[in-house]
């Protein structure tokens, strides 16, 4: 499948309904194999007029969006891919606003949208860290909201004196160049702990600053070395300065473009940094700005993001907001 390489070849790709929709199945079902998203049979036929699959075995119908974050969404394929386009592309990602005045869609469907993309942007690697034998880098980062930026219902609501600012750790594989990043409720030694011992494997050498809560990494197997921030930030192979950059990317991001992020939403602005981090171009993978459209529409499938899980709202007491009502967002 030929993914556009610019975003003007993508609008125009895809403001073809057809050649949109030969776009989307090619990419859900490589080769032609569509297969019923409910049961996984492929006895079906496809009824062309209304671009829909009838399965045979479930009796029910099914779209090219069916089992996908784009599930439920009455908005067009076009807007769709070209929305998943910019996320994967730009920089320092799309705040709602550009992307709603960019695609002529509200800007709390566009909301919506990209929190949908960033689900398909998240890492599913089930491989740990350290395969090729690391090091691996380790740290924590706190990320403070600014509480003025955010509506006065939402402060209440996160911003109480008794929940801590978010802390995000995150491990980075040197070898490899490869981020895992996580939001955390706290940073205690078994939090820390167990994240690490489910992501990287045992015995590699771990870099951390001198935070207690690393010490007992060697108990679990692993070489641990560390730099003291009060006499040095770099002892020869030994800092966290690969971590130290990935943070500075995702605070940038969420100072600029994304104004007040709340702590509930973090993780899926955190999974699209990694994303940007993991699959930017280098001097040994020439990824390029198709092939990073290509990796997020590969990604779309096997996952649902629900308005209500998005919000914490009921879905029945608010209407959708891509019906257009509901939904306060700041941003
Ligand atoms: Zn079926």
């Amino acid at each position: 499948m030929e993914a556009p390489e610019t975003l003007q070849k993508a609008i125009a790709m895809f403001s073809d309904p057809q050649k949109a929709f030969e776009t989307a199945v090619e990419f859900r079902w490589p080769g032609g194999n569509v297969t019923c998203p409910r049961c996984g049979q492929a006895k079906h036929s496809f009824i062309k007029s209304r671009k829909l699959w009838f399965c045979y075995v479930c009796k029910k119908q099914f779209t090219v969006k069916v089992g996908t974050v784009m599930e439920d969404s009455p908005i067009g394929l076009d807007k769709w891919m070209c929305a998943i386009w910019m996320l994967a592309n730009c920089k320092n990602g799309i705040s709602s606003y550009e992307l709603a005045k960019n695609i002529g869609v509200r800007q709390n469907s566009a909301w919506f949208m990209l929190q949908r993309i960033r689900l398909a942007m998240k890492n599913q690697s089930i491989l740990r860290l350290g395969q090729e034998g690391g090091p691996i880098e380790a740290d924590e980062a706190f990320i403070g909201g600014k509480p003025k930026n955010m509506h006065a219902k939402k402060r209440r609501m996160y911003h109480s004196p008794h929940i801590p600012k978010p802390a995000v750790f995150g491990m980075l594989d040197r070898e490899t160049r490869e981020v895992r990043a996580k939001v955390f409720g706290d940073v205690k030694r078994e939090t820390l702990m167990k994240e690490i011992l489910e992501q990287v494997v045992p015995g590699s050498k771990i870099y951390t600053d001198a935070y207690k809560a690393y010490e007992t990494l060697p108990k679990h197997g692993y070489i641990h070395e560390a730099v003291n921030h009060l006499d040095e930030y770099v002892r020869g192979e030994v800092h966290t300065q690969g971590l130290e950059n990935f943070w500075s990317l995702l605070k940038r991001s969420l100072s600029g473009t994304y104004v007040a992020v709340e702590p509930f939403h973090l993780n899926r602005y955190v999974d699209e940094q990694v994303f940007r981090y993991n699959n930017r171009a280098t001097k040994d993978n020439k990824l390029t700005d198709a092939d990073r459209f290509a990796l997020v529409m590969s990604q779309v499938a096997g996952k649902r993001l629900t308005y209500a899980e998005l919000t914490g709202k009921d879905c029945d007491a608010v209407s959708s907001p891509e019906a257009g009502t509901g939904q306060e967002e700041p941003f």
